[in-house]
């Protein structure tokens, strides 16, 4: 190669070389201005996102009505039937209807019962062999003074209970309102409406007689079903001190 030819190699690399750098220039501009057309007011709120269509097949209403339809009659609750209870404590016959009824009773499996007494308020069509007649000759110790007026008894309490708006027999006969939980007690001892104190296992307070129906020794305390206090709820039966407050 002469020292001409080679200067024309040179000289025809390099004019090769600026037309390639030109045409990169260029078409970077080109790809500037493409970027600079796009409009600068855009903004994202002004994207319009398509609103997916509602699946169609959301839409069986037919089918869900029939489904509906089936389950409701499998949920119509049949009545309870009627199961009697013999409450040990009291001998009283109960059905599970029953306002006095609660979950300590005994499931009487049988048609009849021994012995015992059928609830004046749920009167249970149960055949009752013997009835249970409660003890009647009063066990109170005689009354003694604790100084002034106030005399005190001992009396066994014992308790029943209720759901809301369970009448006593005296409450109910004078229309007056319903039991009291921890409040109203039962007596065949003392009159209706007689307020008594009461000593000892707890129980200490006030309590208004408002029922009746127990053995003339004994305090019968009443409480809404499940309020009755512990321990009494697990020994049921305790020996008190009782005296007349009025
Ligand atoms: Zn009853």
């Amino acid at each position: 190669m002469t020292k001409s030819k080679l200067f024309k190699a040179v000289a025809a690399a390099a004019a090769a070389a600026v037309i390639l750098a030109l045409c990169i220039v260029s078409s970077k501009l080109r790809i500037e201005n493409n970027a600079g057309q796009i409009p600068v007011d855009v903004k994202q709120t002004d994207i319009v996102i398509p609103e997916t269509s509602p699946p169609e097949t959301t839409v069986p209403e037919t089918t869900v009505l029939e489904t509906a339809v089936t389950s409701y009659e499998t949920i119509i609750p049949k009545a309870d039937p009627i199961v009697f209870y013999y409450n040990e404590k009291t001998k009283r016959v109960h059905t599970n209807r029953c306002v006095y009824w609660d979950s300590t009773m005994t499931k009487i499996t049988g048609d009849s019962v021994e012995l015992g007494r059928a609830c004046t308020a749920c009167n249970p069509q149960i055949e009752i062999k013997k009835k249970y007649i409660p003890e009647t000759k009063p066990t109170v110790k005689k009354a003694k003074k604790v100084g002034g007026e106030v005399q005190s008894a001992n009396f066994q309490a014992t308790f029943y209970t209720g759901g809301a708006g369970t009448y006593g027999a005296y409450s109910r006969r004078n229309g007056a309102s319903a039991l009291i939980s921890g409040y109203s007690v039962a007596s065949s001892y003392f009159p209706a409406g007689t307020l008594l104190r009461v000593e000892g296992h707890g129980l200490d307070g006030v309590y208004r007689v408002d029922d009746t129906g127990c053995a003339r020794n004994v305090i019968d305390f009443y409480y809404l079903r499940g309020k009755v206090p512990f321990p009494f709820s697990r020994d049921g039966r305790y020996s008190i001190k009782v005296s007349r407050v009025n």
